[in-house]
């Protein structure tokens, strides 16, 4: 069974193994910007891993960002029309 995925305020998480990960970075991600990838290291197994944890307020933010792209598209397209009658 994976391990449960953390939440960004979770120092330590419980590994497949029974012991317990512990959070050793914390990155963004390029393509991800409302995300981090937060990485663990079992001292028990030893083994990695990383989480894609969503940021505090993603998802407001991401709704934001979407409707301000869909409102910069609006006019770079009405401009262009504009250009094209002219
Ligand atoms: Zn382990």
């Amino acid at each position: 069974m994976p391990p449960k995925t953390p939440t960004r305020a979770d120092a330590y998480v419980a590994c497949a193994c029974g012991g317990t990960m512990g959070i050793v970075t914390v990155e963004p991600i390029p393509d991800r910007p409302d995300f981090m990838r937060h990485t663990y290291h079992c001292r028990d197994c030893g083994k990695d891993a990383t989480f894609d944890v969503a940021k505090k307020g993603a998802a407001a933010k991401t709704a934001t960002k979407t409707a301000t792209k869909t409102a910069i598209k609006t006019a770079a397209k009405t401009a262009a029309a504009k250009k094209t009658r002219r």
